[in-house]
């Protein structure tokens, strides 16, 4: 199973390891728990990668990154996480940091503008 904790987030219950990048960590003899607001994350595809690769030190780096999230089955769910957790570092949901400002930014606009 994956935990992954980011400075924003506590544990969930789950058995956790917090690693240095604070990307997931595969955990093989942990319980898991379908109920937690993770769960999903037992089912990205990052899970099959070292966590660096998801903290790139250049584009290159981040492209690599985002083809892997690009068929993963919960990238949206990972980009939503991300997005409400202002997690401010690695590729999360297929989007760099800049891409999540942007979003963030065009969102709050979205919403001023409506108003
Ligand atoms: S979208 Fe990317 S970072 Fe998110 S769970 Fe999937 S592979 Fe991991």
């Amino acid at each position: 199973m994956i935990t992954r904790i980011t400075s924003r987030t506590k544990s969930t219950g789950d058995t956790t390891t917090l690693v240095a990048d604070d990307r997931p960590t595969e955990l093989d003899s942990a319980p898991h728990d379908p109920d937690s607001m993770t769960a999903w994350m037992a089912e990205g595809n990052c899970r099959l990668y070292p966590p660096a690769t998801f903290f790139p030190s250049d584009g290159v780096g981040v492209d690599r990154a985002r083809k892997i999230c690009r068929d993963c089955p919960v990238q949206e769910r990972c980009l939503e996480y991300a997005l409400e957790e202002r997690i401010d570092h690695g590729v999360w949901g297929g989007c760099s940091e800049r891409e999540r400002r942007r979003i963030l930014k065009r969102r709050r606009t979205e919403i001023v503008g409506s108003a």
